[in-house]
């Protein structure tokens, strides 16, 4: 089967780039391997599509906006404190209802294996699902994997962080039944000298949920390599029984958790940082710091970077900076495949400054002007800049 362009992985970029490059008329495919759409903000268990960088100093737009919307009541505050009312439930249906009002052919439960190149085009990809191989071709193709798989597969030029450059692995947990949530409090017995996890020096616990007693956690961190199966699956193991103890010390230590519940567990270890495409820009550390100009920005990240470190919150190296800051075109376009764009998390930085780039409406962001670069044969910026300001994402 041909499309004009193939989306490799649908977590919330690969969504909005099959969304963005739909709209330009194209035929359209998004393959992934898991059952939905959503990647880490569905199946890591954290949908809470931070606002903190995109309502503060600018409103969103695009796709991203548009998903907001299409949420609706089911996204929201809790009396002004930043909670999150949607579910991974709703994030993967909002997202697949808008897939399908754009005409995008849809194809979960398949893992791209292998990709078909002649010189600097990929042909084809080949998907395993469903018990067997099937082969797909298009003219362009987006690498929305999360750990640049297509570039990789097809040998482009690509970025594995070091571990003293990565960032925690987690799982996120849901309890239930929480009577009081004292968060200052919380952070306190947190650093305490009977907290069963030492090293880990932040407590992340977000309001979750309609009647305010659900709580989202993100503490249970891991130092690892993402790439590795043999230790992706370690960690996996370490991080859950991470979540019993620490549920049980709950319950046991802090006022108001005397009777919570774990109501639910991420089913797949959350990893924000593994490998990234090498782009015809590089975003890196001086970029960040010295606000080099950007004659080319599709998007926009956080003007920061070094947070989640391996064991601490904060790298030694990193670097608080106010405000956003746009991301270049030139970091979406793989060097050496003339037909391939990249999206989301695996676009092309310095490992340590993973953080400017991967939060999910910067991700959203990317992958809309990703999937529209694709779709428009990868134009020239001032072609792209038009259609994105016509789809309302710039
Ligand atoms: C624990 C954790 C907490 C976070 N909290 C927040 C937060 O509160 N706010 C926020 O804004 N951001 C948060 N983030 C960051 C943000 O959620 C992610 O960076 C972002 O969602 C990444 O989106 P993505 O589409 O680039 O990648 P992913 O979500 O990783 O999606 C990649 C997709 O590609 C698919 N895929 C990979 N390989 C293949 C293959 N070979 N074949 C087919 N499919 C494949 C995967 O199944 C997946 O669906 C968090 C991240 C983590 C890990």
């Amino acid at each position: 089967m041909r499309y004009d362009v193939i989306v490799a992985g649908a977590g919330c970029a690969g969504f909005a780039a099959a969304v963005g490059a739909a709209r330009t008329g194209k035929k359209v495919l998004l393959l992934d391997g898991n059952a939905s759409p959503g990647g880490v903000t569905v199946f890591s268990g954290c949908p809470v599509f931070t606002p903190y960088q995109t309502f503060e100093d600018q409103p969103p737009r695009g796709v991203f906006k548009e998903f907001l919307d299409r949420l609706g009541d089911r996204w929201g505050y809790f009396g002004g404190a930043p909670a999150c009312k949607t579910s991974e439930f709703d994030a993967a249906l909002t997202m697949t209802r808008m897939l399908k009002d754009a005409r995008v052919d849809l194809l979960f439960y398949a893992t791209v294996i292998d990709a078909a190149c002649t010189r600097d085009r990929i042909e084809s990809v080949t998907v395993f699902c469903c018990g067997r191989k099937m082969t797909f071709e298009a003219d362009h193709f987006v690498d929305a994997t999360g750990d640049a798989v297509l570039t990789e597969m097809a040998g482009g030029r690509t970025v594995t962080a070091e571990e003293s450059e990565s960032m925690t692995k987690t799982v996120l947990f849901r309890v239930t039944g929480v009577e009081n949530f004292d968060k200052p409090r919380i952070r306190e017995l947190f650093s305490s000298l009977d907290f069963p996890y030492p090293w880990q020096n932040n407590f992340m616990g977000t309001r979750v949920g309609c009647d305010g007693k659900d709580i989202l956690i993100n503490l249970s961190a891991v130092r690892g390599d993402a790439l590795d199966p043999f230790d992706r699956t370690r960690m996996d193991t370490e991080l859950r029984e991470q979540v019993d103890v620490i549920h049980r010390w709950l319950r046991e230590k802090v006022p108001g958790f005397e009777n919570c519940r774990i109501s639910a567990v991420a089913p797949v270890i959350g990893v924000r940082c593994s490998r990234t495409i090498v782009g015809r820009t590089v975003i890196t550390c001086r970029d960040i710091d010295e606000n080099t100009p950007v004659p080319d920005g599709v998007a926009n990240g956080r003007r920061s970077y070094g947070d989640h470190f391996v064991d601490r919150f904060r790298s030694p190296w990193g670097k608080e900076h106010q405000g956003t800051r746009p991301v270049p075109y030139g970091a979406l376009i793989p060097e050496r495949i003339a037909n391939l764009t990249a999206a989301g998390r695996c676009i092309s930085v310095e490992p340590r400054v993973i953080t400017t780039v991967r939060y999910a409406p910067c991700c959203m962001a990317t992958g809309q002007a990703a999937g529209v670069a694709a779709a428009l044969g990868i134009p020239s910026y001032d072609v792209l800049k038009t259609e994105l300001v016509r789809q309302g994402a710039l």
